[in-house]
């Protein structure tokens, strides 16, 4: 058996909500390489879901920030790092993005796997009393689902990581308290070690960059070729105008200009897709 670039190597997944544990098994049994987490980082310097440290930076640019630091500490040229961004910009649905990226410091190569997805969570609401308070907590599936439980004049006041209905309640029953009329929020915590449905998909973009990683660039053989591009514009069945279905995956390498484009088994698209007969 041909042995991978990346057998026996060391990558940094930069993370201190174990998202190591995520990605271990798809790298060791896809590429024989060793994911571990750098000790003493502080991943929440570059913002925080709770919003006490604002997010500056673009999800690509923060996970790039982070996997270069932990490449750094681990002291290895190989990091990952993964980037959630929730936004419930209609209110009722919840858009969560993920991005993976890996960088490949020997290789020069900084590769992303990332999805779009409607959370299965519900956003936030703001709660006055404590029953209505654990009604959503339930829904959500507290306690493996955790919770941020945010009041005071200024939304100031955080409390995260309660572990159980009892601590969850007592926090509540205090914040309502402090909170003197002002509003307490309940919201899902998004931290991948709090949030099974995020970590699931983690789980998912750590499988396909592996997947990717041993894939090699079928012109100059560099390791990591995968798409990079989607092409729209299938035909419409009836009328043959092309719409803006997905024809084709454009895959690329990550350090030469090689592509190749995949056709998808599609190649037809329904007249409900069509700006001509369904306007
Ligand atoms: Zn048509
Ligand atoms: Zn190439």
């Amino acid at each position: 058996m041909k042995t991978h670039p990346y057998a026996g190597a060391k990558i940094a997944f930069a993370t201190m909500h174990g998202k190591e544990h995520l990605s271990r098994q798809p790298f060791l049994d896809t590429l024989g390489a060793h994911v571990i987490a750098p000790a003493g980082l502080d991943t929440d310097q570059f913002g925080t879901f709770s919003g006490e440290i604002a997010r500056t930076l673009s999800p690509r640019a923060a996970a790039r920030v982070k996997a270069r630091l932990g490449i750094q500490l681990v002291g290895t040229p190989y990091g990952l790092a993964s980037e959630g961004s929730f936004s419930s910009g209609l209110g009722f649905l919840v858009e969560h993005r993920e991005v993976l990226m890996f960088l490949d410091q020997a290789h020069g190569l900084e590769l992303v796997e990332g999805t779009i997805a409607t959370s299965p969570l519900p956003p936030g609401r703001a709660v006055t009393a404590v029953d209505d308070a654990l009604a959503y907590t339930t829904a959500i599936g507290h306690p493996e689902q955790g919770v941020v439980i945010r009041g005071g004049p200024a939304g100031e006041l955080i409390y995260k990581d309660l572990d159980s209905p009892g601590e969850l309640s007592a926090a509540l029953d205090r914040m309502l308290r402090l909170a003197a009329g002002h509003p307490v929020t309940i919201s899902p915590d998004y931290r991948a070690h709090r949030c099974p449905s995020r970590a699931e998909i983690i789980i998912t973009l750590a499988h396909r960059m592996a997947l990717r990683l041993a894939t090699p660039c079928p012109h100059c053989h560099t390791p990591g070729f995968g798409q990079v591009d989607i092409e729209r514009g299938l035909d419409c069945s009836d009328c043959g105008q092309s719409t803006r279905m997905i024809a084709a995956d454009i895959l690329g390498c990550g350090l030469c200009t090689h592509t190749v484009r995949t056709p998808r088994a599609n190649q037809i698209a329904a007249p409900q897709w069509c700006d001509y007969c369904n306007p």
